[in-house]
């Protein structure tokens, strides 16, 4: 049974989440998608087709049961449906994806890089972002590609080759922040990787730990 209060609760959430993606200029235009759980029922909330990041609103935010079944909505369902279902499916831990078409990250994920984690926030808060190549026929991952890399329950952040990105949480919030994490890393990464060529330097100290007490006790 779907909790009427809970659907509005987290679509005013997801709507809040949009709208932060499109203000930091993470996600213009109608492209990326996010969604959410419902803590009521084995059911999401999401994003439809063609809808922006900004105009998200209680009225277009589609409810999707973890079996497909779309409730009655007069939008197209998004083509990323099929594989935010299959994350929810896999990993009950994951209750919010955030996936945008950011243009740091996209950047380096057409480019075949993958993005280091090279401050002591990326090393704690992600740890590693796998690069997941374009599905087999060139077109873009589905849960086909995506899912595997998602078996990993330590994986949280992942990169879609000339695609985007993907952060996942156990709240909203949480996926939010990884999806801006995602971004400024990349911008960080492209400012040392070109600031490393000028001063003709090929390799810089990087952290091995995400934090001082991490550190401390490698050290005993
Ligand atoms: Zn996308």
């Amino acid at each position: 049974m779907l909790d009427p209060n809970d659907i509005e609760a987290k679509k005013d959430a997801l709507i809040w989440s949009a709208r932060r993606c499109f203000d930091l200029g993470l996600q213009t235009n109608a492209g990326g998608n996010l969604s959410v759980r419902l803590s009521s029922a084995e059911a999401i909330v999401i994003k439809p087709s063609g809808v922006g990041f900004a105009e998200c609103s209680r009225d277009n935010l589609q409810v999707v049961h973890l079996s497909g079944t779309i409730e009655p909505s007069s939008f197209k369902p998004s083509k990323d449906l099929d594989f935010h279902l299959d994350l929810y499916r896999i990993r009950p831990d994951i209750n919010a994806i955030v996936h945008c078409h950011s243009p740091w990250a996209t950047g380096f994920a057409s480019a075949g890089l993958e993005i280091p984690c090279l401050t002591v926030q990326t090393i704690e808060k992600i740890g590693r972002m796998p690069l997941i190549p374009l599905s087999e026929n060139g077109g873009p991952q589905t849960e086909v590609e995506i899912s595997p890399f998602f078996k990993d329950a330590s994986v949280r952040a992942a990169v879609l080759a000339n695609h985007g990105t993907i952060g996942v949480g156990k709240t909203l919030t949480e996926a939010q922040y990884l999806a801006e994490i995602i971004e400024e890393t990349a911008h960080i990464a492209f400012v040392r990787d070109t600031l490393l060529a000028a001063h003709g330097k090929t390799t810089a100290d990087l952290p091995r730990f995400g934090t001082a007490k991490d550190a401390r006790s490698a050290a005993k």
